[in-house]
Formats: structure tokens, C-alpha cells, sequence
């Protein structure tokens, strides 16, 4: 029989691969974990965790400003950006040793070292050069920012792997792209009294959410003052003494003092072996798998954004926690990608479930849709001009409710609740019955008639 060194060989400490192994040593395998950076991957180190602690930050401008109406007087706040920098690695660093202590104590090896693939059941640790034979490999590299295509000049901005480290708060920022990472870093120096454009190929930002969220972002973003550079694209930079010339696909120029590339992510699989292992990847380097995550060479499975599904922590997380049961808990688990709710932390936040208006039609045929949109009782005496809107996309023939949008403060807290009861499979009329929370914005979500 074949001699193993590990039961487990996971390549890639990030949200997937750290519960995989976790979960695997928990049902008995001994396991190896190789990372080449930080434990914890993109979310806790330069991803979801940072990020919404520079939207925290980011949002207390409101706070001041709406703090007078209710009678407060903080007098002139200001920022500092470097002591933000600063409390967030500490941050960041605490995180990291509390992914590390789990693993040590689940009793899981990390290697810090980057490592290949061999064949089917071996892996190169690259520092040490050892060679590690594995009954099973999990790969779970997830993905980095891209420029794709490149420009010229392209160096001379940054990508969301760079955004956490700045050295000074941009008093100019070009954000180019209109996605999730655009969107939000848009945001959040938009708070911090940036003068932020945002620069995006479509007519619209956040292709595939719902039309009325899509067109209520726009219009808040603009009433924020972030200008926006729709239907363009970036051509060039160039260094000039007053910063980088940014030019845009219209030929006008405008000189920032960053710019951020937020154009899309791929998955880590270059030079990683996969190939010596008989594993392909698909046009954009993404790992095909099975909805056990198994790819084609059976000793190796692959979990989270290098498999390009949906490319968010909770489905890395649950990924990996599949595999295990799967693999060493002989629990075989699949998981449900179709209905995920999930969060932008724009500001105003989004959260969503389901599916938007359009795409209800085309699925369902016939349709209800309720939607409402109000000022938030705090906007009354704040004198804030934000609103918010909700939309419920209802199945006529059944009655469920099959898409949930909302746009707003906490958006992404209410949208976690409302999750539960899409994916319970609620109704309109269990909407209706369910008594209203008094005052509240939620409330909004049950009393839509
Ligand atoms: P997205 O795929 O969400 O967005 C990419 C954006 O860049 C789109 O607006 C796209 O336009 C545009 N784009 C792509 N290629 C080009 C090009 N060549 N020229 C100009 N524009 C281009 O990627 P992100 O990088 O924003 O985020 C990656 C993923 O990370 C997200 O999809 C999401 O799964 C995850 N994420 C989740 C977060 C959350 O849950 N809150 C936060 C951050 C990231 P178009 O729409 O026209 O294709």
C-alpha cells in the first residue's frame, strides 16, 4: 500500500482552506497546511475585515454632521489617517494569530512556505525543498486583483492589495471599476473627504444587482459627491509633478493622487503544478470542480475564489467545511449556491437575496413586486438627505418571496434576517403576518402592501 505523510495536504491558509483543515483534523486526519503569506487569506488580511473597518471609519463624517440636529456640538472633527492604518494592523495582526492558534490547536502543521503540486499525491514545499506525500490536496489559493487588459502605465496604480497600506490619506483618488471593490472603496474615501472618481465601463454600477438598487446607488453616490465617470474606461497614467495623469477613454485627463484599479479578480493557479497533476483550468484560470469540489484527478479537491463560484467568504468557508465532511466525516455535503444573501458596504449599504426584478420575470414569468422608498426617521431632525429603498420580488404562482433588496443604513444586518426566512421559503403572506418592529426601518419589509 502506498505510504502517506499526511491524510491532508492544504495548500493555501485563507478562509476556505483554514476550515477544511480544521474541520479534517477535527474527524481524525492529520493535517498540513502550506501558506506563503498570511494565515487568514484575502478576507481577515487585505479583504472583507480591513475593508469594513475603513467603512466604519469612513462613516462617522455623517455622524458628526448628523450629531448637530439632535442637539450636539462637536466642533470641527478631524481625521487622521495614519492612527486608522495603525489600529487596523493591530487589528489584523490579532486575527491572524487567533486563525494560527485554531490551527495549532486542531492539531493541523502550518508550513509558511509557498508550495506546488508534484502529481496527483505530492506536494513541494519550496523553503525547505522537503517533499510531502498526501492521500489528499486541497487547493485553496483563492485569487488576486488583475489589470486585465494592461495599460500603459499601469504600475503607477494600485489594487485593493495595496489600498490597506497607504502611506496618506489621498486627497484625489480615481476608483476604476463598478463592482463590489470599486464600489465600496468609493465609499469609504468619499467618508474620509477624498474627492473620489469613479470611473466604470457600463452605464450603471453593479451589473447584475437589481435596476432600482443599481439606479438609487448612482444617484446617492452622485448626491455624495463622488463623480462619476460612467461609460468610460482608463486608458493611460502617467507621473507628472502634480501627482498621475489619469486618461480616460474620451481623451480628457485628470490628475489624482491614486488610482485604484478595482477591475476584477483571478484565481491563483499560475505556476502552481496543477497541470503535472492532470488538473486544467477553464479560460480564466479557475479550477473546475464537482458540487463535492472534487476536480477531475480524484486526490484533489479545490475550494473558495480559485474555483471562481461565488467568489465570497461564507461559500469558501462552507466550501471547505463540505470537503472535510465530505472526505473524512462521510458526511458527502453539497453546497447551495443559488440562494446567497450578501452585503455591499457602500454607503448607503446594500443587501440582497434572491433575485432582482428582471431576472425574477424571466425566471417566474409572472410576478409582484412591492417596493417603497423613505426617508429614515433619523434624517428627520439630522436633516440628512439619505433614503432608503426595499424591494420584495414575489413568485405569483407561490406566493414566496424570491428576491429581497435594500439600500440603506444596515442593509447588510437586515439582510442577514430576511435571508433566513427567503431561504425558509417564506411567503408574502408570512411577511404580512409577521408583526412590525416599532420604529424601525425593517418594519418597512413586513408592512409593504
Ligand atoms: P467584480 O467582478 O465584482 O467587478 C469588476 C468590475 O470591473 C465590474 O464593474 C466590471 O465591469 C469591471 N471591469 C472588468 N473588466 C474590466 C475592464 N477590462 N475594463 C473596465 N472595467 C472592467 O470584481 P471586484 O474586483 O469588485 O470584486 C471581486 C469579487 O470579490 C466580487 O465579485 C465579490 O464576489 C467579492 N467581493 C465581495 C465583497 C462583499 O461581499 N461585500 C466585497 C468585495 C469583494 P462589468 O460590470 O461591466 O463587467
Amino acid at each position: 500500500m502506498t505510504q502517506f505523510d499526511v491524510d491532508l495536504f492544504v495548500i493555501g491558509a485563507g478562509s476556505g482552506g483554514v476550515r477544511a483543515a480544521r474541520i479534517a483534523a477535527g474527524y481524525g486526519a492529520k493535517v498540513m497546511v502550506a501558506e506563503e503569506y498570511r494565515v487568514g487569506g484575502t478576507c481577515v488580511i487585505r479583504g472583507c475585515v480591513p475593508k469594513k473597518l475603513m467603512v466604519y471609519a469612513s462613516r462617522f463624517a455623517d455622524d458628526f454632521h448628523d450629531a448637530a440636529g439632535f442637539g450636539w456640538n462637536v466642533g470641527e472633527p478631524t481625521f487622521d489617517w495614519a492612527t486608522l492604518i495603525r489600529n487596523k494592523d493591530t487589528e489584523i495582526d490579532r486575527l491572524e494569530g487567533i486563525y494560527r492558534a485554531n490551527l495549532e490547536k486542531a492539531g493541523v502543521e502550518i508550513l509558511n512556505s509557498r508550495a506546488v503540486i508534484e502529481d496527483a499525491h505530492t506536494v513541494h514545499i519550496l523553503n525547505t525543498g522537503a517533499r510531502i506525500r498526501a492521500r489528499y490536496i486541497l487547493v485553496a489559493v483563492g485569487a488576486h486583483p488583475t489589470m486585465d487588459p494592461p495599460i500603459p502605465g499601469g504600475e503607477l496604480g494600485i489594487t485593493s492589495n495595496e489600498v490597506f497600506h497607504l502611506e496618506t490619506l489621498p486627497k484625489r483618488i480615481m476608483v476604476v471599476g463598478g463592482g463590489y471593490i470599486a464600489v465600496e472603496f468609493a465609499g469609504v474615501f468619499a467618508g474620509l473627504g477624498s474627492q473620489v472618481t469613479l470611473v466604470h465601463r457600463g452605464d450603471k454600477l453593479l451589473r447584475g444587482f437589481d435596476e432600482d438598487i443599481r439606479d438609487a446607488l448612482g444617484e446617492a453616490y452622485a448626491q455624495r459627491g463622488v463623480n462619476l465617470a460612467l461609460q468610460k474606461t482608463l486608458a493611460r497614467l502617467d507621473k507628472t509633478a502634480d501627482g498621475i495623469a489619469a486618461t480616460l477613454s474620451d481623451g480628457s485627463v485628470m490628475t489624482v493622487d491614486q488610482v485604484l484599479v478595482a477591475t476584477g479578480r483571478r484565481p491563483n493557479t499560475k505556476g502552481l503544478g496543477l497541470e503535472k497533476a492532470g488538473v486544467t483550468v477553464d479560460e480564466v484560470g479557475a479550477i473546475p470542480v464537482d458540487a463535492y469540489s472534487q476536480t477531475l484527478t480524484p486526490s484533489i479537491y479545490a475550494v473558495g475564489d480559485v474555483t471562481n463560484r461565488a467568489n465570497l467568504t461564507p461559500i469558501a468557508i462552507r466550501e471547505g467545511h463540505a470537503f472535510a465532511d465530505t472526505v473524512f466525516g462521510a458526511k458527502p455535503t453539497i453546497v447551495d449556491h443559488d440562494l446567497i444573501p450578501t452585503a455591499v458596504f457602500s454607503t448607503p449599504e446594500i443587501g440582497v437575496i434572491g433575485c432582482g426584478e428582471n431576472a425574477a420575470r424571466t425566471i417566474y414569468g409572472d410576478v409582484d413586486v412591492y417596493r417603497t422608498t423613505f426617508r429614515p426617521m433619523k434624517a428627520t431632525l439630522s436633516g440628512g438627505s439619505e433614503r432608503v429603498l426595499m424591494k420584495l420580488i414575489v413568485d405569483k404562482a407561490s406566493d414566496k418571496v424570491v428576491g429581497v433588496h435594500i439600500m440603506g443604513h444596515d442593509a447588510g444586518e437586515m439582510i442577514q434576517l430576511a435571508g433566513v426566512a427567503v431561504t425558509m421559503g417564506a411567503t408574502k403572506a408570512d411577511f404580512d403576518r409577521t408583526v412590525a418592529v416599532h420604529p424601525t426601518a425593517a418594519e418597512e419589509l413586513v408592512t409593504m402592501r
